[in-house]
């Protein structure tokens, strides 16, 4: 590739120092599982979304899981999700004997549409999961109004939006509880698989915090049916060295989102991406909107851009959730939406020689 989706190899530049004497401490006092690291990152994260709690997980995946279990979701609930996500906001419901609901999305933005939630809203809703896509705020004043009224919990899936902020509050502060994803790729990345639940509600944060250490909190005394999911040493080490960085990568994507905006406006036929009012969004991808999207993806492609589309199949019509039953024609804005998105290369060291080569390769392709 000549230009990638993400640049993984610039960022460990930037961090490559820090990491290597925080790994030496790591393997000097052998400290592999839990330890100093762990509780430095997770008092940091706690502080730069500006929560009381901060517990790492092993992954995005368990994060979810967790606050959902933690919030007390329970086999049978349903579980409200937007159709346009990634497949592992359903799969946190399933793993809980929970039943995926996924509902339609807002056309603008593709985010989790509040008159679809207050439609799917019923009897045997156990909580509402926005998903902050793209690293845009979902609207979440009305969704937490409507969780209010209905009676149940907000968990948020904050995979995509670390440092995103709405009316100046970051994503993954706003519900009862969050789950968010260090995959490597997201806008805060580890060297490997890595999560954490973010909550102001003490019971929450014990919760998962027994839940994911084999259901006990004191060695050998279980009182839940847990499971093992921690953040690793080693991740919380790069963790850290990145969370330092993450406000000015984050800056450095909206910069480049807004250069696109700009080199785009002269290309007839693409429609990209905006921001919503009161939205500081993050830019985890940068998704465009054009017909033809296969021919254009396939011209990115023979250039060497590393181009990709985020989702292909919405939820409901994946192998995974066609028990659900819900067919084409269920959801007609994310399935409309999944045939013309594209998302082009955007990281906080993408170069403007770089967004100039994919605008002029996009607009020959539409030509
Ligand atoms: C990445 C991601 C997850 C899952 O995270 P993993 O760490 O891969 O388990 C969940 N939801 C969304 C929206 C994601 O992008």
């Amino acid at each position: 590739m000549n230009i990638p989706l993400v640049d993984l190899a610039a960022q460990q530049v930037e961090v490559d120092d820090e990491v290597r004497a925080g790994l030496q401490e790591v393997f000097a006092t052998t400290a592999f599982v839990g330890g100093p690291a762990v509780q430095r990152f997770e008092a940091a994260y706690a502080a730069a979304l500006g929560v009381q709690h901060c517990v790492g997980v092993a992954n995005g995946t368990d994060a979810l899981e967790l606050a959902l279990r933690a919030a007390g979701v329970r086999p049978g609930d349903e579980v409200v999700l937007p159709a346009n996500t990634f497949i592992a906001t359903a799969e946190a419901a399933s793993r809980i004997g929970a039943v995926p609901v996924p509902v339609d999305v807002d056309p603008r933005y593709l985010l989790m549409d509040p008159d679809a939630v207050r439609a799917a809203v019923g009897p045997r809703t156990g909580a509402l999961v926005p998903v902050h896509l793209f690293g845009q705020v979902a609207p979440v004043e009305e969704l937490l109004k409507i969780a209010a009224d209905a009676g149940v919990p907000l968990v948020e899936d904050a995979a995509q939006s670390q440092g995103a902020r709405r009316h100046g509050r970051p994503a993954g502060s706003f519900g009862l509880a969050a789950g968010t994803s260090f995959y490597p790729g997201k806008n805060l990345g580890a060297a490997g698989d890595a999560g954490a639940v973010t909550t102001d509600d003490a019971d929450v944060a014990r919760t998962v915090r027994v839940l994911a250490a084999h259901g006990s909190a004191r060695r050998y005394e279980h009182e839940l049916v847990g499971m093992n999911s921690r953040l690793d040493t080693v991740q919380a080490v790069v963790l850290e060295a990145k969370l330092r960085r993450l406000a000015g990568w984050n800056e450095r994507r909206r910069e480049a989102a807004a250069r696109y905006g700009e080199l785009l406006a002269g290309v007839e036929g693409v429609r990209v991406p905006t921001s919503a009012e009161g939205n500081e969004d993050v830019w985890h991808l940068y998704v465009v909107q054009v017909e033809e999207r296969d021919r254009v993806l396939a011209a990115l492609h023979a250039a060497g851009i590393g181009a990709g589309i985020h989702y292909p199949t919405p939820v409901h019509l994946t192998g995974a959730y066609a028990h659900l039953g819900l067919g084409r024609g269920a959801f007609p804005v994310a399935e409309a939406a999944s045939g013309r998105i594209l998302s082009l290369p955007l990281h906080p060291h993408l170069t403007v020689e770089q967004q100039e080569t994919v605008v002029r390769t996009v607009a020959e392709a539409l030509r």
